[in-house]
């Protein structure tokens, strides 16, 4: 009887032991989160908000700053005692790294935990092999290793966005602008660099992006638009990113806006995106040029754009296609606001005023009305950014999962 009992009692020491364990890494998460959102804020600002009691607050955030997660700066504002330590994130205590893999140009950036870029890398590709490819990234990923100083956490992921579907696993589904037959991102990098790794749809990373250290940060319903060769979309809804049963939201690059019209690189005829994207830009530029569109780029376009009316004239209709693709995901998502990233935005002053005008006329005014459209044209770094996000959440997720 007595072992028994005593049995019994170790049992619930055990699980008292270790629910007090979860308990202490959720609160040490929420602290991290917190700090992240309001940061530099005192242990009794963070012990107010997050209604816990001041000693249980220092002891975490103590540990917080021994094990390099935060640090102390400086002296706060002082509500009548002493002025408070304020504290921060140590966003040098690690790093990641974020590819886009574009039909037409790879980028990348090195970042620290607050998404701050350290250094960034684009370069035009004129190949969609993957085996091409992925050398090619590999090179780029060494490169900004090499540029890493040596740091507590190092490299704690690298994000992966690529044009296509992607489950939520991050197996690569399908690629129609690409010429993938496989793909095995994750494994191939998770093997070679000893590293977690993710590989995301490159328009909801961009949207992520952008709702994590963009343009969206203090919108909880706007819609992401990737425009490059192909156009993608990402969706915010409720503050998060929207990912539909498997993961394949934001295809809305292959909403048909012409019955029987052209023939699109997903096999289907009519896609918005085969009206509107970079893709019809370059294929109507190629009429005008009499040179194949693969060897012209937009850059080109816009620059001519200027003094050519006719070329001028080519982002004007791709301008009307693009809001009739708007207003279709207006009337239907009732959203706050457009944010436009990735390639297209460089054509911003010859398609912006076009789309609005057009929304203005096609889409139903009261969900239309002060829905803004931001082209957002800094550097295109939505889709890498909103990776980088992904890898440091999932970092502090798993550093202080029990
Ligand atoms: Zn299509």
């Amino acid at each position: 009887m007595l072992i028994q009992k005593w049995n019994v009692q170790k049992k619930g020491d055990i699980d008292m032991a270790s629910y007090q364990l979860e308990v202490k890494q959720q609160n040490k998460k929420l602290i991290l989160k917190t700090v992240y959102q309001l940061e530099p804020i005192s242990r009794a600002d963070l012990a107010k908000v997050l209604s816990l009691t001041k000693a249980t607050v220092s002891n975490l955030v103590d540990e917080l700053v021994q094990e390099h997660y935060l640090e102390q700066v400086g002296l706060g504002k002082s509500s009548g005692g002493r002025r408070p330590l304020m504290l921060k994130i140590n966003e040098k205590a690690g790093y990641t790294i974020s590819v886009d893999i574009g039909v037409n140009y790879i980028r990348s950036i090195l970042t620290d935990l607050k998404g701050g870029i350290m250094k960034k890398a684009v370069e035009t590709t004129d190949t969609n092999v993957y085996e091409d490819t992925m050398r090619y990234i590999e090179t780029m990923v060494n490169n900004l290793i090499n540029d890493m100083d040596d740091a507590p956490f190092g490299l704690v992921g690298i994000g992966f966005g690529v044009p296509g579907l992607v489950d939520s696993d991050g197996t690569v589904i399908s690629t129609p602008n690409l010429d993938w037959q496989e793909s095995d991102i994750r494994k191939r990098f998770e093997a070679a660099f000893d590293v977690h790794v993710i590989v995301e749809n490159e328009a909801n990373a961009g949207a992520f992006g952008e709702k994590s250290f963009g343009e969206g940060i203090s919108s909880d319903h706007f819609i992401y638009i990737s425009g490059g060769i192909g156009i993608g979309v990402g969706l915010i809804f409720d503050g998060v990113l929207y990912r539909g049963r498997n993961g394949f939201t934001g295809e809305l690059g292959h909403t048909i806006i012409q019955m029987d019209g052209l023939t699109c690189s997903c096999g289907k005829k009519g896609c918005w995106e085969r009206y509107a994207s970079e893709l019809y830009i370059l294929k109507e530029y190629e009429k005008l040029k009499g040179m194949p569109w693969h060897q012209l780029t937009l850059e080109e376009a816009v620059t001519e754009a200027a003094a050519d009316e006719d070329v001028r004239a080519i982002f004007h209709r791709a301008a009307r296609h693009f809001a009739i693709g708007l207003t279709n995901i207006i009337n239907s998502f009732n959203p706050e606001k457009i944010i436009v990233g990735n390639r297209l935005t460089q054509a911003e002053q010859y398609m912006l005023p076009v789309i609005e005008e057009v929304i203005a006329e096609t889409a139903i005014s009261p969900i239309a009305k002060g829905v803004g459209i931001h082209f957002n044209n800094t550097d295109q770094l939505a889709t890498v950014l909103g990776l980088s996000a992904f890898s440091i959440e999932r970092f502090f997720d798993r550093e202080f999962s029990t």
